[in-house]
């Protein structure tokens, strides 16, 4: 971290960003389908000018201020930002100490480049800051105070001032009975005054949990997060209580010294709290037992005359709510400090108390600006009538312990062996991901892996090395995918990747495929061991199969269920089908790449004919694929699969070489003809066909003028522009543009006038229908009249039938091309051809 930026951190994106003529309305529907608490207001040049949040939502509502005036108007001007520069450590205290909770960050222009929160220094530091498996007994206290049962309150009161600790531990001769904390003797003393011979055994809070001094310290938080529990009371091999390790301590060694870092800076924000309290100490005794109380937990304590709606504090609750010695205070001014969030909560309490009596509650009020988590408790008080007269509470300043709370809740969030996310945080990372698919399809897709076999490894090598290889798959597979995708470990040896943002389903494949390739390497583990394993995948498509997280990861689970059923390290989606055309499709790109290298294509040419005078004039190359083992092959099966990667580039260029080398070699030996070549949209609207074209005629020195492209009408739907600067270059060298099926796509006549294009070719489809529907030879008829008016030459394609090709004749069409007179053939049999037509 200390040598981390922000801007390592960061990703410009317009999310939660509005622009400064943006009307309220529309940040409050950003806000809302974002799911965010505030809009950044940026101007043209993205500076950031302002900042609207939920509770300006509020102010506005309150105000009666109409929704379509302009953002500027209301939006909170002086924005808080920071450099993208900054280190993240600097960044960090800069955040706490500013109190903010969010940061906007800003590049050398001041430009607005995003925001970091809380949440994403936590998950950058903590990765860093991993610290390393450490036992209970290293971390532990191990001089805690340890009190007898009969112990009166009062003695143990002191003793836990003096010794400056907030737990002590309750035994019965050797036997631990419990724990107590000063928040339950406080409590106690406050509502008893009559205290003195009462022993401590009778507070005994929270129910004991023993464990070793051995366990390590990651088993150790599990037990405190499985019971709820705040300290775990440590014993040795002949169970003598060594030492009490409390929640505290474990988040501070689990995350090593990130997490002191973090104390640190929060404790120096609770700084000007603790001074308060050490000046209150100092304060002569008024209510002696009252003053202990309260110095003891920084408690304050209260009474509310209900009828006459009149509190006293004392003068420590007062200053947990900033109030002067002398306030008074009525019960709206204390609702009104309290944080709008937990309002209607801490209602509902108090309406709770006045049917039990009591009420114990945890809740946020604001003073100052600044949040504070408060505990209080209380006590309702009935006169002869069942009527409630009055209350007594108290209430604590628990804002550090909270945080350490909150701190733990995140980091519940991450696996301590890994450093990933664990299944808690995928599952709710889940639940928004469906909510915002909801709204914007946005393809994701979970991978579900599993670690073939890890078990045996474990059993034979130990959990050590086990560990150790757990490690570096995780981080294998996060050095693998991009920094948006998610990787979570699930249990032992399952992990799960959430992709985001693909493409098409191939894409999801290629990344499974390249998981399992990357990680049947071998691992080289300490001590020389060298292991092997293979991994299966199941894949769940968010998109399509979305339903709820849980039913996800189970789709995924049955899709893992498969590929281990199928021989394990391979891949399976969910539904079969998908799976199986997927593979296929991704199976014959491999395929057709190595068809390229090993010359496993060859040109067929099929003979354009003059249909006045039967001669071959020219010829198509139309591509075959003479499979190793499945034989001859046609275009139609593999050039829409080509088409949807880069292999259609490869193809193209190595089509054009191809029927420029056999081109020269005729054109040597005298023939005069030209020859046409299929064009895919792909190569033409991502590749440079005209430099592809250049080098195939140079390399050949085929003749540029005897050179026809064939381009469909759908390939020439691209940018006006673009294609005609193309059809000219080509044009200006000789290259004669045909259109290939004209009449199956949607190009209108005034369309087609714009580019300079010589020969139409008419779709073998409206030729199947001649002689028998009228409509197909109407559509023809217009054909070949349009043509003459553009001055177009035409060809049909896919004559069979010499009715065909006299309708044709018919109706002034020049050229065909069909199996009435030759279907495509190899090389040498179409020289024959040639040969005889000359
Ligand atoms: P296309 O450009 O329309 O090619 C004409 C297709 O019709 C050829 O099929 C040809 O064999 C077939 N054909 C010609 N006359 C007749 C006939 O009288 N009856 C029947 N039933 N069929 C006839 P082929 O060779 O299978 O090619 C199919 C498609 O594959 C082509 O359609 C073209 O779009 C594509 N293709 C072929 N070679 C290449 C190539 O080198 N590059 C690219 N990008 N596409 C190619
Ligand atoms: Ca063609
Ligand atoms: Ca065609």
């Amino acid at each position: 971290m200390h040598n981390t930026k922000l801007k390592n951190i960061l990703q410009y994106n317009d999310a939660g960003v509005v622009a400064l003529e943006s009307s309220v309305e529309y940040a409050i529907q950003v806000m809302s389908s974002d799911e965010i608490s505030s809009v950044i207001v940026i101007d043209e040049s993205k500076k950031p000018m302002g900042i609207f949040t939920e509770y300006d939502v509020l102010k506005v509502i309150a105000q009666n201020i109409a929704l379509d005036i302009s953002i500027k108007e209301v939006m909170t001007k002086n924005v808080v930002t920071i450099s993208q520069n900054k280190y993240l450590h600097d960044a960090y205290v800069f955040l706490v100490e500013s109190g903010h909770r969010h940061l906007i960050v800003v590049d050398e222009d001041e430009k607005y480049i995003g925001i970091v929160s809380e949440g994403d220094f936590l998950r950058f530091i903590s990765l860093d800051y991993l610290g390393k498996m450490e036992l209970v007994e290293e971390v532990m206290d191990k001089t805690p105070l340890i009190v007898e049962a009969s112990s009166k309150i009062r003695e143990v009161a002191k003793l836990m001032s003096e010794q400056h600790l907030d737990y002590a531990i309750v035994v019965q001769g050797r036997k631990p009975l419990g724990v107590v904390d000063e928040r339950t003797i406080t409590s106690y003393i406050s509502k008893h005054v009559e205290h003195n011979g009462t022993p401590i055994k009778e507070l005994i809070s929270e129910k004991v949990h023993f464990i070793d001094k051995t366990l390590y310290l990651q088993e150790a938080a599990k037990i405190l997060t499985e019971h709820g529990v705040r300290q775990l009371v440590v014993l040795n091999k002949e169970e003598k209580i060594v030492g009490l390790l409390r929640r505290f301590d474990v988040l501070k060694a689990i995350n090593g010294s990130y997490f002191e870092f973090l104390v640190e800076t929060i404790e120096k924000k609770s700084q000007i709290l603790e001074q308060l309290i050490t000046q209150h100490k100092q304060l002569e005794q008024v209510d002696a037992e009252l003053q202990a109380a309260e110095e003891l937990a920084h408690v304050g304590s209260w009474t509310w005359d209900i009828i006459k709606d009149q509190f006293h504090g004392s003068k420590e609750s007062l200053k947990i709510f900033g109030l002067a010695e002398d306030a008074t205070i009525d019960t709206e001014r204390l609702f009104k400090a309290t944080h709008p969030d937990d309002r209607k909560y801490f209602l509902k309490k108090i309406i709770q108390a006045m049917k039990s009596g009591e009420y114990d509650v945890t809740y946020r009020i604001i003073v100052d600006g600044e949040v504070k988590w408060i505990a209080g408790s209380a006590n309702f008080f009935q006169d002869d009538t069942g009527k409630y007269i009055q209350a007594q509470g108290m209430l604590q300043d628990i804002t550090v312990q909270k945080m350490y709370e909150l701190e733990l809740e995140k980091l519940a969030n991450y696996d301590s062996l890994t450093g990933l996310t664990n299944r808690i945080y995928l599952l709710a990372h889940l639940k928004k991901l469906i909510q915002r698919n909801k709204r914007n399809q946005n393809n994701a897709a979970i991978l579900l892996l599993d670690i073939d076999h890890f078990r045996d490894i474990n059993d034979s090598f130990g959990h050590n090395v086990g560990d150790e290889l757990l490690l570096q798959i995780a981080k294998r597979i996060s050095n693998r995918v991009r920094q948006e995708d998610l990787v979570c470990r699930m249990s032992a040896d399952e992990f799960v990747l959430v992709l985001e943002r693909l493409h098409n389903k191939e894409d999801v494949a290629q990344v499974a495929q390249e998981m399992i390739e990357m990680l049947s390497e071998p691992f080289n583990l300490s001590n020389n061991i060298e292991v092997h394993v293979g991994v299966s995948i199941g894949i769940t498509l968010i998109a399509q199969d979305y339903k709820d997280e849980n039913e996800l990861l189970q789709f995924a689970d049955t899709a893992l269920f498969q590929a281990k059923n199928e021989g394990r390290n391979c891949y399976r989606f969910y539904s079969d089908k998908l799976t199986a055309s997927i593979q296929e499709r991704i199976r014959y790109q491999n395929e057709i790449f190595h068809a390229l290298q090993n010359n496993e294509f060859e040109l067929y040419y099929q003979p354009q004919v003059r249909i006045g005078s039967d001669r071959i004039i020219g010829m198509e190359a139309l591509i075959r694929w003479n499979h190793p083992q499945k034989g001859l092959i046609n275009p139609d099966v593999f050039i829409p699969i080509a088409e949807e990667s880069s292999l259609i580039a490869q193809i193209g260029q190595w089509t054009l070489q191809e029927a420029c080398r056999q081109g020269k070699i005729w054109q040597d030996k005298g023939y005069d003809f030209h020859i046409s070549v299929n064009v895919s949209m792909n190569q033409l609207h991502y590749h440079d066909i005209v430099a592809v074209v250049d080098h195939a005629l140079n390399k050949s020195s085929f003749k540029a003028d005897s050179l026809i492209l064939e381009l469909t009408e759908s390939a020439m739907m691209m940018q006006e522009e673009k294609l005609l600067t193309i059809l000219h270059t080509l044009r200006s060298k000789g290259i004669g543009i045909a259109i290939d099926d004209f009449g199956t796509g949607y190009s209108s006549y005034s369309y087609l006038k714009k580019f300079p294009v010589d020969i139409l070719k008419i779709d073998k489809s409206f030729i199947d229908d001649i002689p028998y529907k009228k409509d197909a030879e109407a559509i023809v008829k217009a054909i070949i009249a349009m043509s003459e008016i553009l001055e177009y030459q035409i060809l049909a394609e896919g004559v069979e039938y010499p009715e065909q090709k006299e309708f044709l004749d018919a109706n002034g069409c020049h050229y065909y091309q069909g199996y009435l007179k030759s279907k495509p053939l190899p090389a040498k049999e179409f020289e024959k051809l040639l040969f005889k037509n000359m």
